[in-house]
C-alpha cells in the first residue's frame, strides 16, 4: 500500500478512556489528514434507538431498525461533527444513557455491518486517522500504521471523569470496565489488538508524548515508501 499523507490510513484501537480520541485528533492535525471517530457513529446509532423507544437489549429489535438513521460524520480533526437525521448529536451521544446502552447495541452484527460500510466509504482512498475498537483488525486491516492504546483503569477513569466535567470517579471507572467487558467478549469484531499493531501503554506519558510516538510511526512508514 502506498503511504503518502494523501493515502495514509492510521488505525488507532484501544479500550475506553485510553486516550484514543485526543491522540487520534492530535495525530491527524499534526499530519494534516482527516479524522474519523467510529465510536461516535456507534453512539449516534444508540442515541437514535433510545430516541425511538427501541429496546436496546433486544438484538432482533435493534437489527430490524438499524438501517433507518441517516448518520453523517465530519472528519476535520479540529472540528469533528456527527449528525443523525440532520440533528447535531455531538453532546447528546456522551450522556450516561448512551454510555450504558452503546455496548449492547454495538454487539449486534447488523449494526456493525451497516456502520462498517459507512466507515469504509468515509475512509475511501485514505488520508485519515481512524479510531475505534476493530479498525486494525476488521475495518482497515491493510492500514500501514496500527496502534493499540491502553492505560491503567484508574488513569482512564481520571481522564474520562475530567472530560465529563468532574463526573464521579468510581462510577466512571465502573462504566468503562463494563463497556470493555462487553466490547472484548462479543462474537462479532471484538475489541482486540491486531497482530501487527504497536502497543502503547499511555499511563506514564503525556498526550503530546503519545501523539509524538504515533506521528513517528507514521513518518517511518512514509519514509519507507
Ligand atoms: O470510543 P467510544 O468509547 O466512544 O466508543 C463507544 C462504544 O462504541 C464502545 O464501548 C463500543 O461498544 C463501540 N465501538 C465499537 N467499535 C468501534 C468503536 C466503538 O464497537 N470501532
Amino acid at each position: 500500500m502506498s503511504s503518502t499523507p494523501a493515502t495514509l490510513v492510521v488505525a488507532i484501537d484501544g479500550t475506553s478512556g485510553s486516550g484514543k480520541s485526543s491522540t487520534s485528533r492530535g495525530v491527524a492535525t499534526r499530519l494534516g489528514i482527516r479524522y474519523l471517530d467510529t465510536g461516535a457513529m456507534f453512539r449516534a446509532m444508540t442515541w437514535w434507538m433510545l430516541e425511538h423507544g427501541v429496546d436496546v437489549h433486544d438484538p432482533a429489535a435493534v437489527a430490524a431498525r438499524c438501517g433507518e438513521p441517516v448518520l453523517e460524520s465530519g472528519t476535520d480533526p479540529l472540528n469533528p461533527t456527527i449528525t443523525v437525521d440532520g440533528t447535531d448529536v455531538a453532546v447528546a451521544i456522551r450522556s450516561a444513557e448512551v454510555n450504558a446502552a452503546v455496548s449492547p447495541v454495538s454487539a449486534v452484527p447488523a449494526v456493525r455491518t451497516r456502520l462498517l460500510e459507512l466507515q469504509r466509504r468515509i475512509i475511501g482512498e485514505g488520508g485519515i486517522v481512524v479510531e475505534g475498537r476493530d479498525i486494525g483488525s476488521v475495518v482497515a486491516p491493510d492500514a500501514p500504521v496500527k496502534v493499540y492504546l491502553s492505560a491503567d483503569p484508574s488513569a482512564r477513569a481520571h481522564r474520562r471523569a475530567a472530560e465529563e466535567g468532574g463526573a464521579d470517579l468510581a462510577a466512571t471507572q465502573e462504566s468503562l470496565l463494563a463497556r470493555d467487558k462487553i466490547d472484548s467478549g462479543r462474537a462479532t469484531a471484538p475489541l482486540t489488538m491486531a497482530a501487527d499493531a504497536v502497543h502503547i501503554d499511555t499511563t506514564p506519558y503525556s498526550l503530546d508524548e503519545v501523539i509524538g510516538q504515533v506521528v513517528a510511526l507514521a513518518e517511518a512508514v512514509e519514509a519507507r515508501t
